[in-house]
């Protein structure tokens, strides 16, 4: 027997991943953060399409595993995609990520570092590499504070994607979300 599904099935699916949230993150959802892409109807039920942040995000298996117990939960029949291309992008994260990752003491990834190149679908990978490398060339502000007077401690913070800072002027360290 087909699960007959509807509009009202894609919406419930909405509603409810809403509530999901980053493992590592819990202050943003995933829908903010722009992990989830689509919620689509298929002949045999629902798709769902997640993108990861970072390739090989050690996240992403949690984050699939909390999108299927949430719809299996609310007796939604969906599968649930992991689609690689076009690759996630901080550019994603609506204003509201940004808001919650700084009130939640992470300097949110800077926009001045996003190039054009980011809609690029050729050698993408290749700039990313490139640009991924290189420190920011402005100041992280510190999300405590606010002052510029930041320093970067270490290349990788508490995860990869993360780098750790430290402020000079209230000197509290801190994590900067890196641009991607
Ligand atoms: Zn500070």
């Amino acid at each position: 027997m087909q699960p007959v599904t509807s509009d009202d099935d894609v919406q419930a699916a909405w509603a409810v991943l809403e509530s999901l949230t980053d493992p590592e993150i819990p202050v943003v959802s995933l829908r903010e953060l722009g992990i989830l892409r689509e919620v689509r109807r298929v002949s045999d039920g629902l798709e769902v399409v997640i993108t990861p942040t970072y390739s090989g995000c050690p996240a992403m298996g949690q984050i699939e595993d909390d999108v299927r117990a949430a719809l299996q939960d609310a007796n939604l029949q969906a599968k649930v995609f992991t689609q690689l291309a076009p690759a996630w992008t901080t550019d994603w994260m609506t204003d509201s990520a940004r808001e919650k990752l700084r009130a939640y003491g992470i300097a949110p990834p800077m926009e001045s570092c996003a190039t054009p190149a980011l809609a690029l679908d050729a050698g993408e990978s290749l700039l990313r590499f490139v640009r991924h490398a290189a420190a920011p060339s402005v100041a992280v502000p510190c999300p405590h504070c606010g002052s510029h007077d930041t320093l970067e401690s270490s290349h990788f913070g508490s995860t990869a994607c993360k780098a750790l800072y430290k402020c000079q002027s209230c000197q509290e360290p801190f994590d900067y979300f890196k641009p991607y």
